[in-house]
């Protein structure tokens, strides 16, 4: 899937700015394993930093070296760490970095590096699902933040948007036909692109109080999808 075993050998051919050093966290699994906390490669204790940028691999003795707990995911994707995104570029990061550290090219290694690599792998998902969609990106960006929209909470949504939302979430129950969802779908679809464009504007004004509220409209939206699609799987 990721281009085969030659995949195995592809290694940074340089090393990235090392940008702003971040605070060391101290569930880092390196210190640990190296007995320190010192920024030294857990297989040969070569100097040579833990995996700061796209530092993957020791300088040294090239063993993978695990996940920077420091790291954001706009960072871990070479993204800037904005609303918008290049979904294209994304994907593609996606895929440099999964031929990087994807546990298929691991099988023949030491077992910290396949565990490394697993926990790579993990992580380069969810960062890439993280950012690719516009809901879960815009609540990751405020949670970068500090501000968080705790699941279930209802922010102090207007009455004439939950009375929407609730039109909508009759429409749906009394559904009977094809036609009657996708009009609802489509509804709904119109409805996450005009927020997702003022969610848009919102972080490019630093309003995040704004962007706070609409993304929790974006959440209402995308609860009624969740249950459109499971009113599609025939029982
Ligand atoms: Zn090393």
């Amino acid at each position: 899937m990721w281009g085969g075993r030659t995949g195995t050998f592809l290694r940074p051919s340089g090393w990235w700015p090392t940008g702003v050093l971040g605070r060391r966290l101290l569930n880092y699994n390196a210190a640990s394993l190296a007995g320190s906390s010192s920024p030294r490669c857990w297989n040969c204790g070569g100097a040579g930093g833990p995996p700061r940028g796209d530092r993957f691999f020791c300088p040294q003795c090239r063993a993978l070296q695990p996940p920077d707990p420091t790291r954001d995911y706009f960072s871990l994707m070479d993204c800037n760490r904005s609303f918008r995104v290049d979904t294209v570029k994304l994907q593609h990061r996606y895929q440099q970095l999964q031929r990087l550290v994807h546990p298929d090219f691991f099988s023949q290694r030491s077992q910290n590096e396949k565990d490394f690599s697993e926990k790579h792998s993990t992580l380069v998902n969810e960062a890439y699902k993280t950012l690719l969609a516009p809901l879960s990106r815009g609540l990751y960006l405020l949670k970068l933040r500090g501000i968080e929209i705790p699941e279930g909470t209802d922010y102090e949504m207007d009455s004439q948007f939950l009375t929407e939302i609730m039109e909508i979430n009759e429409k749906l129950a009394e559904a009977q036909d094809e036609t009657a969802m996708k009009e609802i779908e489509s509804i709904v679809r119109a409805k996450q692109k005009e927020l997702t464009d003022d969610v848009s504007r919102a972080f490019e004004r630093d309003n995040f109080e704004k962007a706070k509220e609409l993304l929790t409209k974006m959440r209402y939206f995308s609860n009624v999808e969740e249950k459109i699609k499971l009113k599609k799987i025939p029982l």
